[in-house]
């Protein structure tokens, strides 16, 4: 089969396409004929080798639409993977699994014709639904869902702020803040992208590139600040994420795609008594409550582009760049 994949770590000059053998079958496992999957950042942090290595070579891509092979069912898979066994997942915390591993991450993925996959982790999808968009779901609204609704406790009329608003994580944690009955603000880079985001139901919009994001926002909550900060941006954005959150805010962050070493001022977190709250993937119950609310068109995801699996390398760029809105997908 062809797949996409690197043999060292380094720029999106390491991506290949490659004929490689088909995936051997472990115990449970379905092979999956792959027909969309779609990047997402932690595919560039495999490839960097950071900030551990992986055996290699690697095919990325943890979010994958396909068919199962044999039965030729429609399936989405559900890319996290735990033991089952220890404490956290016995919690029903199967993030936290102290074994827990992403498909296309840890272990090969789906940027290829065939991935193997654990059967209770395929989904069916209905016809109505078309691969590319179903491709958007799994990482990105599994990790905002997770975000949104467990770890930030959204209620209705509360202030969300969502940093970052073009990427496809961030575009999903909008969506569900909007369902969850928020008001959104949000921010994001340059007029095209304001207007983009307005157009998904966030409230207030602003250019980062021409404003004081974080005194407009404070301003525009009638000097209270926000209730939730929703973060990905990192290094970048932090101080002001951390400025534009009210008394008694919860800023929840799942990435740091502008570097992880961000400044705190600690008087703002006692004075205003923040909570900052860590998040990443979600647990298998929050996971298929996402799926239910999607697939009834809920939720709607934002393609970016969809390229050949040829053109991987050039999606890897795309991304690093920066200047997609939405997601970039795949199609073997
Ligand atoms: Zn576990």
């Amino acid at each position: 089969m062809r797949a996409a994949l690197f043999h060292e770590h380094g720029g999106p000059e390491v991506i290949r396409l490659e004929e490689v053998p088909r995936p051997e079958l472990g115990a449970g496992e379905v092979l999956v004929r792959v027909r969309a999957a779609a990047m997402n950042h932690l595919d560039l942090w495999a490839r960097r080798g950071l900030p551990f290595a992986i055996p290699l070579p690697h095919i990325g891509g943890s979010d994958v639409v396909g068919t199962v092979e044999g039965t030729g069912q429609r399936v989405v898979v559900n890319p996290g993977l735990w033991c089952g066994r220890c404490r956290y997942c016995v919690q029903a915390q199967e993030p936290l699994c102290v074994q827990y591993r992403i498909l296309g991450e840890h272990i090969d993925g789906g940027f290829a014709e065939f991935v193997a996959v654990p059967s209770t982790h395929t989904y069916p999808i209905p016809d109505g639904v078309s691969w590319e968009e179903a491709a958007c779901l799994p990482v990105s609204y599994g990790t905002a869902w997770r975000a949104v609704v467990t770890q930030a406790t959204v209620r209705p009329g509360e202030d969300v702020l969502v940093l970052g608003a073009s990427g496809g994580t961030a575009i999903a944690a909008i969506q569900i803040a909007k369902l969850a009955g928020a008001r959104v603000f949000a921010v994001t880079r340059g007029t095209e992208n304001v207007d983009r985001v307005r157009g998904l139901g966030a409230d207030v919009v602003y250019d980062r590139a021409e404003a004081d994001w974080s005194a407009q926002v404070f301003r525009d909550t009638a000097k209270q600040g926000v209730d939730v900060v929703i973060e990905n941006v990192g290094e970048a954005t932090w101080k002001g994420s951390l400025r534009a959150l009210g008394r008694g805010g919860r800023l929840v962050t799942y990435g740091a795609t502008s570097g992880p070493c961000a400044e705190s001022d600690l008087r703002q977190l006692f004075w205003k008594q923040i909570r900052i709250i860590g998040t990443t993937m979600a647990t298998r119950a929050e996971w298929e409550a996402m799926l239910r609310v999607a697939l009834c068109g809920e939720l709607r995801p934002v393609v970016d582009c969809v390229l050949p699996l040829e053109q991987a390398r050039s999606a890897h760029e795309r991304l690093e760049a920066g200047g997609q809105f939405g997601k970039i997908v795949l199609v073997p």
